[in-house]
């Protein structure tokens, strides 16, 4: 069939090389000039002058994306040195946090709680009480729980230093307002499905390189063809098939943002449009900071945020592939305008790391992720005949993820119809 793609993000780039490989003609539209939406490269300039590509949000993989892990691998991208894989950590900048060892589900888990001897005993007794009542309920609870809601009994120490971080990097939605049975799933598939399913994965090459330019180099000889800088303004049908911006195509797949695809298919099916436009979104900043000397003890480390020192986690990307002293600090479900959290995070570089830096880019992604709340309902993949949608909002097990995404992308690519 000759398939029309709308976006090149991840998930569409995933439909695209699935659909390509089902031995369907393949045409993908992107209307920016390079490809990896959300997750993609952005050029910046160091206070040195050098010009360095790093990402438009710092992104971490884990053991359990394994359709992404594998799709890579079909792109020639090869996880295992563009990635620095370590065992999940929670460490702050004091030496102190979770750290799991490199053992067996859930061995690993047992023993990384047992051993965080910075929790009183009670709160790891909690902890591990909770997590058999989560496995011996199926990782299922009510729809309309949060994460807050479901954390309640756990000691202030867990919920302080695994819940919040956690939930707010997975879900990018604070703990009071998170959805827990995604949360749960989240839990289930990352630390005790397989074992390695929780170790991090940090990007040792710009986002762009890790996937999406690999991705269009592969669709391209393989026959794809792949138009950048091409905003799609309509979709008809036509016949049995479809027009997009006036090309005829057997049959569509919508890879753009919730509110690029409600706004294609209002016409065809209004209320799938209005399932997806009654998304709601979190935002994502990077703060991108440098100073020469600027080493962190990992190249991951978790901070300590509060109302005027809002980053979560820091990233050393001079240990991650990047130039030395550039650090990433990520500020997940973040409120505010740029400058004021920039100075916050300048402010908390020298109160939690001792460390004088200086700005040199940030990033606000306003729209990062749909807000993952208790009972959301995601539109579903399909809108019409011969019409889908695929990304990380379509219905799904999953937060607004790269897996997710890439997994969405799979399953239109699969369910391909006319
Ligand atoms: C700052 C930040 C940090 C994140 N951190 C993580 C993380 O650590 N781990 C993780 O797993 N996930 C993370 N995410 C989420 C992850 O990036 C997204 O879930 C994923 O990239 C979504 O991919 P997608 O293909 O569904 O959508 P998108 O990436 O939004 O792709 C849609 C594409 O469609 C294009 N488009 C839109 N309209 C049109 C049109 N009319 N015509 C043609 N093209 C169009 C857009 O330009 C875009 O390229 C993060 C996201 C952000 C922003």
């Amino acid at each position: 069939m000759r398939l029309g793609i709308v976006g090149a993000g991840w998930a569409g780039l995933a439909a695209a090389v699935q659909a390509v490989q089902n031995g369907h003609q393949v045409t993908v539209f992107e209307a920016a000039r390079t490809p990896g939406g959300r997750a993609r490269g952005l050029e910046i300039t160091l206070p040195e002058g050098r010009s360095v590509t790093v990402d438009n949000g710092q992104h971490i993989l884990i053991g359990a994306y394994t359709d992404a892990l594998r799709l890579m691998r079909t792109v020639g991208v090869d996880p295992d040195t563009s990635m620095q894989r370590l065992p999940l950590t929670l460490q702050y900048p004091d030496g102190q946090g979770l750290r799991l060892p490199d053992l067996p589900v859930p061995l690993d888990v047992l023993a990384g709680i047992l051993r965080n001897r910075a929790w009183p005993l009670r709160e790891r007794l909690g902890l591990l009480r909770a997590a058999l009542g989560w496995k011996l309920t199926g990782f299922v609870c009510a729809d309309t729980l949060s994460v807050a809601e479901l954390c309640a009994g756990l000691g202030p120490h867990v919920q302080a230093e695994l819940v919040e971080p956690l939930c707010v990097s997975a879900l990018n939605t604070p703990a009071q307002q998170a959805s827990a049975q995604v949360f749960l799933r989240v839990l289930h598939d990352a630390l005790f499905a397989v074992r390695g399913g929780s170790q991090l994965l940090l990007p040792r090459a710009d986002l762009g390189a890790l996937f999406p330019q690999a991705a269009v180099a592969w669709l391209q000889a393989h026959g794809a063809t792949v138009h950048s800088g091409s905003r799609i303004t309509t979709l008809q049908q036509d016949g049995p098939g479809w027009l997009l911006d006036g090309q005829h195509f057997d049959t569509i797949l919508l890879a753009c943002s919730s509110t690029e695809a409600a706004r294609l298919a209002t016409p065809l099916n209004p209320g799938w449009a209005a399932t997806a436009e009654a998304l709601h979104f979190e935002a994502i900043t990077t703060v991108y900071a440098w100073a020469k000397d600027a080493r962190l003890a990992a190249p991951m480390l978790t901070l300590r945020p509060d109302a005027r020192q809002p980053a979560q986690f820091v990233f050393d990307r001079g240990q991650l592939g990047g130039p030395a002293g550039l650090l990433a600090f990520v500020l997940s479900a973040s409120r505010g305008e740029r400058e004021a959290l920039q100075a916050q995070v300048l402010t908390q570089a020298q109160a939690q790391l001792g460390l004088q830096l200086q700005a040199v880019q940030t990033v606000v992604e306003k729209r990062a992720t749909f807000a993952c709340t208790p009972g959301l309902q995601r539109p579903p993949r399909q809108i019409a005949p011969g019409l889908q949608a695929c990304g990380d909002y379509i219905e799904g097990p999953y937060p607004a993820t790269l897996e997710g995404a890439v997994r969405s992308g799979l399953a239109a690519a699969q369910a391909l119809t006319r």
